[in-house]
């Protein structure tokens, strides 16, 4: 997280505040994490990895491959900024004390085990363990290294993001980091459907009525919805794969410019739980809602 995606992110939580009901609980909370990520990489300033050569890399996206980028990131760091935002979670929130305490504890022995260099995998499987192993819940997993990630690639991935011809990509996955989107807006300028990726930030058109994890076209079995008037978020959703991604409609939010849009993710994190209780499952694997929510709407 560099400078100015830092204050990008204030602007989007500013406009998100008026946008979406309930959203001020918790951003506050979220403004603290952005901070930190932002003071984090002033003391240890990253350099970003040099651009993958552009015509193979344009031989790779007219193929149809993506660049599946997966930058080994220093251990060091990971557990470095995880622990800044442990510190800006107890000041939020001081009854998470106890429980920031013993994630620090086994951050430490992360650090402990691991090479000097670890994989997106291994950061997978560090909140996988995270979670199972303290009272770290599940959606505030998701947010701290979905964060984690997006702070480091952001960076890292820059260079080549520059030169990436997103345009030749049809695919339904991340051209440069292969991540699966969660997320997407409709273009302010012609409606296009447009993905992001959560990890890295690409951008990609995608064809409207096809779903991105399976390739369905079939429009019988995609669909959206929406929630009362609330036209800004759609839930998308595929019936043939039972998986959902969100969109928002940047034609409604009156936005000149650049939305970010993780902080709308953030912001309407209850359409997420709509779509697990109507029994589809997010294509990113991204896991935003308890299970105890989800359990409560089916007794
Ligand atoms: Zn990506
Ligand atoms: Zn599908």
């Amino acid at each position: 997280m560099d400078k100015l995606l830092y204050e990008k992110c204030q602007e989007e939580i500013t406009r998100c505040n008026r946008l979406y009901d309930g959203f001020s609980n918790a951003s506050p909370f979220i403004s603290a994490i952005c901070s930190a990520a932002c003071e984090y990489f002033k003391e240890h300033p990253l350099t970003p990895l040099p651009a993958y050569d552009q015509g193979e890399a344009e031989d790779l996206i007219r193929a149809g491959r993506s660049l599946t980028l997966n930058p080994p990131l220093k251990a060091k760091e990971v557990v470095g900024l995880l622990k800044s935002f442990g510190k800006a979670t107890v000041k939020a929130n001081p009854k998470l004390k106890a429980t920031v305490k013993e994630i620090n504890e086994y951050l430490d022995q992360f650090l402990l085990d691991s090479q000097e260099e670890v994989s997106r995998k291994d950061v997978f499987n560090l909140q996988d363990l995270l979670i199972k192993e303290t009272e770290l819940e599940e959606d505030l997993a998701t947010f701290l290294f979905s964060f984690l990630l997006y702070s480091f690639y952001r960076q890292y991935l820059q260079p080549t993001s520059e030169v990436l011809r997103t345009d030749l990509w049809e695919g339904g996955d991340c051209p440069l980091c292969g991540e699966k989107p969660h997320y997407g807006l409709l273009r302010s300028e012609d409606g296009a459907k447009q993905l992001e990726c959560w990890a890295c930030g690409t951008q990609w058109l995608h064809t409207r009525i096809k779903c991105p994890y399976c390739d369905n076209t079939d429009m019988e079995k995609l669909g959206y919805f929406t929630v009362e008037d609330n036209e800004k978020v759609r839930v998308n959703y595929c019936q043939k794969c039972c998986q959902y991604y969100k969109i928002f409609d940047v034609r409604k939010f009156h936005a000149d410019g650049d939305v970010v849009l993780t902080i709308h993710n953030l912001a309407s994190l209850d359409y997420d739980l709509l779509a697990r209780r109507e029994g589809f499952t997010p294509g990113s694997c991204l896991e935003w809602v308890n299970k105890d929510e989800i359990v409560e709407a089916q007794d």
